[in-house]
């Protein structure tokens, strides 16, 4: 997908702080945080959302939600608690279309999300 953006970052072409690697799995900050932790997790692989990860690769759904949780340990959120979201589709305002996990937490969030 060479005009994935994700895609692009997990190739390495397009700079990110990384946060932590893993075999079929990469963490990095967002660029525009909304909370003192704010860590995307993405497959390596190309995967537009989260229906088309469920259906296509579900395996490896599992490994991008075992990795934010090792990721809400290692940012210190796991305690205080965090929320781990999928935007997924227009209403939901996903912008980039690779299935991306935002892990959110270090502060109290807000209920129902805007
Ligand atoms: P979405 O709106 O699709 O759920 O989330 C996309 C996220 O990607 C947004 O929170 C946005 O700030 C983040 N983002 C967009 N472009 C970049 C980028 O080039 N680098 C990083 N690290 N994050 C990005
Ligand atoms: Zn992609």
């Amino acid at each position: 997908m060479p005009d994935c953006l994700f895609c692009r970052i997990a190739a390495g072409e397009i700079p990110a702080t990384v946060v932590s690697e893993k075999s079929r799995t990469l963490a990095f900050r967002d660029i525009n945080p909304q909370a003192p932790v704010h860590v995307l997790i993405i497959p390596r692989d190309h995967h537009p959302n989260l229906a088309a990860l469920s259906a296509g690769d579900s395996s490896l759904l599992g490994d991008l939600v075992e990795h934010a949780r090792e990721l809400a340990e290692s940012e210190g959120v796991s305690e205080g608690g965090y929320r781990v979201v999928f935007n997924t589709g227009p209403n939901a305002g996903q912008s980039v279309d690779h299935v991306h996990a935002h892990l959110l937490g270090g502060r109290a969030l807000g209920w129902p999300p805007g």
